[in-house]
């Protein structure tokens, strides 16, 4: 069953997004080489913490840790460890915060220190997926519509869309009705109404989309060993149209990086949902 929101929910949504925003900003400027990924867990376990919210995943299915953190091939859910990020590596980073109720839950991944081209192109094109797919959240679309556009596009440039795990409507529990597969038809599946909140997230392997999983019951990462990239948003309906709960405006300005990427999808000044 699809939750919508209200006005009022939506802007509380709106709080725990931005939260997991501001700690994703907090760890681009702690991601360098020989940083160790269970010192920046307990740094955002802690900033989250000072902001008046508790870790989203930490607990939850029994996760362990604060963030899920993921480097090279491995597509998600890995579990921070002692062991250094290296020069070149990338790590997905996703980021849950639970505060007033409700979930926030996005990632973004980053490059440590000097990645190689092919690996660069492999996170521009996912994070380019994203918004592709967020394009198409609007009302009289379709579930199949936002996989169908990032399936497209992630295709083209020959890399394998990851079909066991997908993105999710998102509320007061962190997994709620519909899913949201980076794949599909177009003009398929459920239909979006006023008030929904999803958490849209490309999973983009730069080999094939086949996936294992390890011994530890939790990471997930690509068969052939090659990288993968996973960009995350959470995103309301209003008023017909795609709106960021979340931004990554914290992260760019922490890494320099200049873009427009999210101005079509801003959230509105005094915005209401019309239901
Ligand atoms: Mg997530
Ligand atoms: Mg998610």
């Amino acid at each position: 069953m699809i939750h919508t929101k209200t006005t009022e929910e939506i802007e509380l949504m709106r709080e725990s997004a931005l939260i997991v925003s501001k700690t994703l900003g907090m760890l681009a400027k702690e991601i360098k080489p020989g940083c160790i990924p269970l010192v920046l867990d307990k740094k955002a376990e802690e900033f989250i913490r000072d902001h008046g919210a508790e870790p989203g995943f930490k607990g939850l299915y029994d996760f362990p840790n604060t963030l899920c953190m993921s480097p090279n091939a491995q597509v998600v859910h890995g579990i921070p460890n002692t062991k250094p990020l290296n020069n070149g590596d990338i790590i997905s980073i996703d980021c849950g915060a639970f505060k007033n109720g409700f979930y926030g839950d996005h990632a973004y991944t980053f490059q440590v220190g000097e990645v190689n081209t092919a690996t660069k192109r492999l996170l521009d094109i996912t994070k380019r997926s994203l918004y592709k797919g967020i394009d198409k959240f609007r009302t009289g679309n379709r579930v199949g519509d936002i996989g169908f556009a990032i399936q497209k596009y992630t295709e083209r440039h020959g890399y394998g869309v990851v079909r066991e795990l997908v993105g999710h409507g998102l509320g007061k529990v962190m997994h709620e009705d519909p899913e949201i597969p980076n794949y599909g038809k177009k003009g398929r599946g459920k239909k979006f109404k006023e008030g929904m909140v999803i958490a849209i997230e490309p999973m983009i392997n730069q080999g094939k989309k086949n996936i294992k999983q390890l011994a530890d019951g939790w990471t997930v990462l690509t068969r052939d060993n090659l990288p993968s990239a996973h960009f995350e948003h959470d995103v309301a309906l209003i008023n017909g149209e795609p709106r960021l709960l979340s931004t990554f405006d914290y992260v760019h300005d922490a890494l320099d990086i200049e873009t427009d990427e999210e101005d079509p999808f801003r959230y509105p000044k005094n915005s209401k949902v019309h239901s």
